[in-house]
């Protein structure tokens, strides 16, 4: 059976720094989620971050930091590594990671100086799942990871 890693959040449960869910309520992934493919996994509660908890952004020199300057770089490592072994460990071949987070961010992330500015870039599990191979897609390009499963089932 074919399994695909998603953010936690994006199925509703309440794992964001702000103690909310952003959940999608596309067909693709309900569909996906019924057939019992998806593996919930969040890189911020699993690297020990707790909820709710400070906001955080990549700076320019690759560091992640709260708005009152904390480094929280290596908690933001740590879930990296472990969504990559989760991956490795239950043969997952994709994810689908939310967009704009600095750990899940896969086309674009907050600019590092906490004004709403997104620019192009990836968060930090996201950057470690393609290292290894992972394909990494987000809630906007569902339809392009769901003809891509059908094309290889
Ligand atoms: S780290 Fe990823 S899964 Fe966790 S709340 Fe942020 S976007 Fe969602």
């Amino acid at each position: 059976m074919q399994k695909i890693l998603v953010s936690a959040c994006l199925l509703g449960c309440p794992v964001r720094y702000d103690g909310q869910s952003k959940p999608t309520h596309h067909d693709h992934l309900q569909r996906l989620h019924a057939r019992g493919w998806l593996v919930p996994f969040c890189p911020e509660q699993a690297g020990g971050l707790p909820t709710p908890r400070p906001a955080a952004e990549i700076q320019e020199d690759g560091r992640i930091m709260t708005q009152c300057g904390k480094d929280v770089t290596t908690p933001f490592v740590h879930g990296a590594e472990l969504a990559l072994e989760t991956c490795q460990k239950e043969r997952i071949h994709y994810a689908i990671l939310k967009q704009s987070s600095p750990s899940c961010g896969s086309n674009t992330i907050y600019d590092g100086h906490f004004k709403q500015r997104k620019i192009p870039g990836e968060g930090m599990t996201c950057k470690m799942l393609r290292q290894h191979g992972i394909a990494v897609y987000s809630e906007e390009n569902l339809d392009e990871l769901f003809a891509t499963l059908e094309s290889h089932p």
